[in-house]
C-alpha cells in the first residue's frame, strides 16, 4: 500500500500552495483527479484562445498571500483598474448599481433614492432607540437587503440579480456572506450617484492584478512547477478518516497520517466511511449552485469594460465580462474573449438555446452587433459553483468541522470550507494548514 505522510486531496490553489509550504519539508501527497492542476482557476486552451472559468481575478488584501502569489508570478502579473457595469432598464450605469443610479429612468431613480432614505432613516431610529430593537434572529437576505438598501434598490437590482446568481429562495438565504462582497453608499453617495457628479468607485474590487500571459491558469502553473508529490488523474473515491485510509479510482488505498481535504464538503462527507451520524445529517443539508459558464472567442469588440451584471430577468445570464480586456494575450489580434455565466440550481442547462439566448442577450445590451462575429466557443461547467448560505449551513459547520478537528484533518479552501472565498483566501488556507501541521 502507498503510504504519505500528508494526504492532501485537490490540486486547486488551496492543496498547491499547501504542497508548496510542504515542499522539501514534510512527505505528502497531492491527489488530483484532473488531468491539470489548477481546480478553477485553471485557464484552458481553444484554438488561438485561453479560457478561464469565467473571470478570475486576483484581489489581493493580505501582505504574506500577495507576496507568495507576485512572488509566484515573478514579473506576469499586470495591476489593473477596474471597469464593471450594470445594464438595467436598457441602460449602462456603472458597478455598484446603489451608488450610480443616474443612468435609470426618472420614476425608477426616484424609487431607488426614497427607498434607500427611509430604509436609513429607519436604522438611524433604531440606533438612537427610537424604534423597536430588530431581535437577535439571524436575517435572511430579502429582509436584509430592504433594511439596508431600500424598497426600490432591493426590487430593481438586489432582489432579481441575487435571485439569478443564488438559484435559491431568497427567504431563505441567510447575510454572513454579505458584508465583503456587498458595497454600502452613505446617503450622500447614493444622491450624488443618483444627481450628479462622477461614478462613485465602491466595493472590494475597484483594483485587481491579473497575469500578463498565460491566463489566471499561469498561477496554478507556477505554484506546481517544482511540486515534487503532486499527481494528476487520482481521484479519491472514499476514504477512512480514523483509519487512515483513501481509496483512489484506479490505484487502490494510500495510507496518510495527515489529511489536508479542498474537495467539496458535502460529497466528501459522504464519501468517508467513518462520519459519524450527525455529521452526515449535518452535511445532507449543504447546499449549492451550479454555474455554467460560456466562453467566446470573438472578431471588432469595441467595449472596454471588464464585467456587466445583469439583473432583468431578460437576461439569462447573470453576469458576462470580456477578459481580453484583463489580458490582450488571451486572444489573437482583432479579436476579444467574453465569459458569459448562467447559474442553474444543479438542473441540466441545454446549451444550444442557452446560447442562442446568450448570444440575444450580448446583442441586446449592445456589446455584439451579431452572431457572426463570433470565432470561436468553449462551454464549461463548475458543478459546485456558489455554496449557499442557508440556516442549515450556519449549524452544520460547527458539527462536521468539530469531527475533523477531532481526526486532527483540515478541510480547507473554497468548497473544502464550504464558503464564499476568493483565490488568495484558498492559498492562505493552504498556507496555514501546511504550516500547522510542519509545526507539530
Ligand atoms: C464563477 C466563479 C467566479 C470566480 N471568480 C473569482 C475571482 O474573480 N477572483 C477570485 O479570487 N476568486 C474567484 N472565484 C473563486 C475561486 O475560483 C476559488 O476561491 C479558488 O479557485 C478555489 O480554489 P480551491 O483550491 O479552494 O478549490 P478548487 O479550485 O475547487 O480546487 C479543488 C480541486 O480538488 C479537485 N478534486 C475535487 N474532488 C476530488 C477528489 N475526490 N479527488 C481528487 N481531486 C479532487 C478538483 O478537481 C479541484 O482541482 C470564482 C469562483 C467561481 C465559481
Amino acid at each position: 500500500m502507498l503510504s504519505t505522510d500528508v494526504l492532501i486531496i485537490g490540486g486547486g490553489l488551496a492543496g498547491l500552495s499547501a504542497a508548496k509550504a510542504l515542499e522539501g519539508k514534510k512527505d505528502y501527497l497531492v491527489a488530483e483527479r484532473e488531468n491539470r492542476p489548477g481546480g478553477l482557476a485553471a485557464t484552458l486552451k481553444k484554438g488561438p484562445f485561453l479560457f478561464d472559468y469565467s473571470g478570475h481575478l486576483l484581489h489581493l488584501r493580505w501582505p504574506e498571500t500577495s507576496r507568495f502569489i507576485l512572488d509566484a508570478l515573478g514579473g506576469n502579473c499586470a495591476r489593473v483598474k477596474r471597469d464593471a457595469r450594470v445594464f438595467a432598464h436598457g441602460a449602462w450605469t456603472p458597478y455598484p448599481f446603489q451608488a450610480n443610479l443616474r443612468a435609470l429612468p426618472p420614476r425608477v431613480k426616484s424609487e431607488c433614492v426614497s427607498g434607500f432614505l427611509a430604509a436609513y432613516a429607519a436604522r438611524q431610529a433604531q440606533a438612537a432607540g427610537k424604534a423597536p430593537p430588530r431581535g437577535n434572529k439571524p436575517e435572511v437576505f430579502t429582509r436584509w437587503t430592504r433594511r439596508v438598501f431600500g424598497d426600490g434598490i432591493s426590487k430593481h437590482f438586489m432582489l432579481p440579480y441575487n435571485a439569478k446568481l443564488w438559484q435559491y429562495p431568497l427567504e431563505r438565504l441567510t447575510t454572513e456572506w454579505c458584508a465583503p462582497f456587498v458595497p454600502m453608499p452613505s446617503p450622500e453617495t447614493v444622491l450624488k450617484g443618483a444627481y450628479g457628479g462622477k461614478p462613485e468607485i465602491l466595493g472590494y474590487n475597484t483594483v485587481f492584478n491579473y497575469p500578463k500571459r498565460g491566463g489566471i491558469g499561469a498561477l496554478p502553473a507556477a505554484l506546481a512547477r517544482d511540486l515534487k508529490g503532486l499527481r494528476l488523474g487520482l481521484e479519491v473515491e472514499s476514504l477512512d478518516l480514523k483509519k487512515g485510509v483513501a481509496n483512489v479510482k484506479h490505484f487502490g488505498p494510500v495510507h496518510f497520517k495527515r489529511l489536508i481535504n479542498t474537495s467539496p464538503l458535502k460529497y466528501f462527507v459522504e464519501s468517508a466511511a467513518d462520519a459519524p451520524a450527525a455529521v452526515r445529517r449535518a452535511a445532507a443539508g449543504l447546499r449549492h449552485n451550479t454555474v455554467y459558464v460560456l466562453n467566446l472567442g470573438v472578431k471588432g469588440v469595441k467595449s472596454p469594460m471588464h464585467w456587466g451584471y445583469f439583473p432583468g430577468p431578460e437576461f439569462l445570464f447573470y453576469r458576462t465580462g470580456i477578459a481580453t480586456n484583463f489580458s490582450k494575450a488571451l486572444a489573437p489580434r482583432g479579436c476579444a474573449s467574453f465569459y458569459i455565466e448562467i447559474a442553474t440550481p444543479g438542473s441540466p442547462l441545454d446549451l444550444a438555446s442557452a446560447e442562442a439566448a446568450a448570444i440575444k442577450g450580448l446583442k441586446a445590451c449592445g456589446l455584439i452587433k451579431s452572431a457572426g462575429q463570433i470565432v470561436e466557443k468553449l462551454w464549461l461547467k463548475i458543478p459546485c459553483a456558489y455554496v449557499i448560505y442557508n440556516r442549515e449551513r450556519a449549524a452544520a459547520l460547527p458539527v462536521i468541522f468539530d469531527w475533523f478537528k477531532a481526526r486532527k484533518a483540515f478541510s480547507i479552501g473554497r468548497y473544502g470550507a464550504w464558503k464564499y472565498s476568493f483565490m488568495e483566501e484558498s492559498v492562505k488556507e493552504g498556507l496555514e494548514a501546511a504550516a500547522a501541521i510542519l509545526k507539530k
